[in-house]
């Protein structure tokens, strides 16, 4: 069975009081012991966290560059994250690829380096208001699958997370048939074009206006192994949302 994994994705919210408050608030919470939790808060504060997190609480990063080192301005790297004890990145968040401009191809290099570099992957997915109505949910989600699963070759270290566009931020989350129905989609792509094995392995979260009132049904579906949640990750809500199963 798939662990269950829920990841907070803070954006650019907050401050040293504030997510000192949250890790520690998450520490000491009762947590579902079967769930893999991450945060990721912004850049700037990642050590911060991990320094006031428990152990078995994990840190990400919510983005990071595929370049080993060099003259990026503005970047960090995949050396700079293993070298903090941050064993996690976000790649490929909607917000990135819309507002940063980061394509496919390019999220799919980071993967590819971040992967490589032994830090695991929350890659996300997903589709527009405008390409939902056009039927072309699918297609889009298999075209970004298709990118990254040709340059990497290590599933292990990456969980999916399926993000409708028009569900981030806007309080309109997929239903579940919505949300499983794409799940099972991207499942079967991976037993097609990589294999059975991470087909069946590959944790594959919803994200989009979860909250700790809706996540008990979402997280009944077979094909949802989690959440990647955002503002809601900001709240005390977001234990409700780890302890979905509970
Ligand atoms: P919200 O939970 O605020 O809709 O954001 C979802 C998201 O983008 C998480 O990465």
């Amino acid at each position: 069975a798939r662990k269950f994994f829920v990841g907070g994705n803070f954006k650019m919210n907050g401050t040293i009081e504030s997510v000192k408050a949250i890790a520690k608030n998450l520490s000491e919470a009762q947590l579902d012991p079967n769930v893999d939790v991450v945060i990721a808060p912004p850049t700037l504060y990642l050590l911060l966290v991990r320094e006031h997190l428990k152990p078995g609480l994990e840190v990400a990063a919510q983005n990071v560059f595929d370049k080993p080192n060099g003259a990026f301005t503005g970047e960090i790297s995949v050396l700079q994250l293993k070298d903090s004890g941050i064993n996690w990145t976000i790649l490929g968040h909607s917000e990135r690829r819309t507002i940063l401009g980061e394509s496919d191809e390019v999220v799919a290099s980071k993967t590819k380096f971040a992967t490589e570099g032994g830090v695991g992957v929350i890659w996300c997915c997903g589709e527009s208001l405008e390409e939902r109505e056009a039927g072309q949910t699918i297609a889009v989600i298999e075209k970004q699958l298709a990118a990254v699963a040709a340059k990497i070759g290590d599933w292990s270290k990456v969980v999916i997370a399926y993000e409708p566009i028009w569900a981030i931020g806007t309080g309109k989350v997929a239903t579940v048939q919505q949300a499983q129905e794409v799940h099972e989609a991207i499942r079967k792509w991976l037993k097609a074009n990589v294999n059975d094995k991470v087909a069946e392995e590959t944790r594959i979260l919803y994200g989009g206006s979860v909250n700790g009132k809706n996540c008990k049904e979402l997280a009944k579906e077979k094909d949802i192994d989690g959440f990647l949640v955002g503002g809601a990750s900001l709240k005390p809500e977001f234990v409700d949302i780890i302890n979905s199963n509970l």
